[in-house]
């Protein structure tokens, strides 16, 4: 089966043909139908991610048909699911123990040290996957696994913030707006600035308010999310919320936070940050994104394009998702 493979942070991938492994006990081998693009593939393939299993298969938001399960598996082949991020976790610790498997630091994450969805076929432990919605198709529940699913806990972070502020308006962001705008939230929306594009997209996906992330906040904001990797975002963000406000980092790495004054976190400000998902979070999501239901932004690429796609994520170019799609051919 072909696969996209990092053998090495900062090169670009490379189409190999993989031998398939025989399942072990627990396991689904699934043909991949589509699989999104994150920015964590950007951050793992420029290395800025600690100690990736190289060489590896990037893509933790694969949508796919079971297509073989161990013997001890009770899905059906034909079954589509979804597999995101977190690709297993002890169970033990005291973490998962606690309902927080998302910390757990024996967790294992698909496309970092599991090989992931850039390929014709994954493998997956199947207590790590999940029945997809069927209101989506293939290309448009891609994003759901983690833009949406990590979206959703970032969002979750802000509680019952009324009147949000979304810093950073891509795949999370368009889909967190649609849920926010369901609860009844209002969004205001930072772009980078002059990026007059990304506030008109922000509109289209319900924004009242769109503008530079160096402009300040029409009004005081209940919180604020993050989902673009720039620390000098955090103090603008925490400048921007009101006393007793939150700001929420939903990106798994961001560049250095400048100093700020102690003012900007005074008033009962809280920063916080968001770490991986739990598989209640996938079942909560899911479960929502059926009701509402989403309409997530997809940018279609042949899988032999994987490159391409990161470049255009990494450049800006896309509004909503990338998603590759293996041709099966
Ligand atoms: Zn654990
Ligand atoms: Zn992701």
């Amino acid at each position: 089966m072909k696969a996209m493979v990092l053998d090495a942070p900062g090169r670009p991938l490379v189409e190999r043909r993989r031998r398939r492994r025989r399942l072990q006990a627990g396991e689904v081998r699934v043909q991949v139908a589509a699989c999104g693009v994150c920015r964590t593939d950007l951050h793992l393939v420029d290395g800025e991610l600690p100690d990736p299993c190289l060489p590896v298969v990037p893509g933790h938001e694969i949508v796919g048909t079971v297509i073989e399960a161990a013997a001890d598996v009770p899905l059906e082949p034909g079954l589509r699911v979804g597999i995101p991020w977190l690709g297993w976790s002890c169970g033990d610790c005291d973490y998962c123990r606690a309902g927080q498997e998302n910390l757990c630091p024996e967790a294992r994450f698909t496309g970092y040290q599991l090989d992931g969805g850039y390929a014709e076929e994954a493998i997956a432990d199947a207590r790590f996957v999940f029945p997809l919605p069927a209101a989506y198709d293939d290309l448009h529940a891609a994003p759901l696994l983690c833009a949406g699913l990590i979206g959703y806990r970032t969002l979750a972070k802000a509680g019952a913030a009324r009147r949000l502020g979304i810093y950073g308006f891509g795949a999370a962001a368009h889909i967190v707006a649609q849920v926010a705008r369901w609860q009844g939230r209002e969004i205001c929306a930072f772009t980078r600035p002059g990026d007059t594009a990304a506030m008109d997209f922000a509109r289209t996906q319900g924004a009242c308010w769109a503008g530079g992330s160096d402009e300040p906040a029409p009004e005081p904001l209940d919180a604020a999310l993050l989902f673009a990797p720039v620390g000098e975002l955090v103090p603008a963000a925490l400048a921007a919320v009101r006393p007793g406000g939150t700001v929420v980092c939903g990106g798994i790495h961001m560049s250095d936070i400048p100093a700020f004054p102690y003012e900007l976190l005074w008033g009962e400000r809280v920063l916080c940050s968001v770490a991986n998902l739990t598989r209640a979070d996938a079942v909560d999501f899911l479960a929502l994104a059926d009701t509402i239901p989403i309409q997530t932004e997809v940018v279609p690429y042949p899988l032999a394009r994987a490159n391409e796609a990161l470049d255009d994520l990494r450049a800006g170019r896309l509004q909503g998702a990338a998603v590759l799609v293996p041709s099966h051919g």
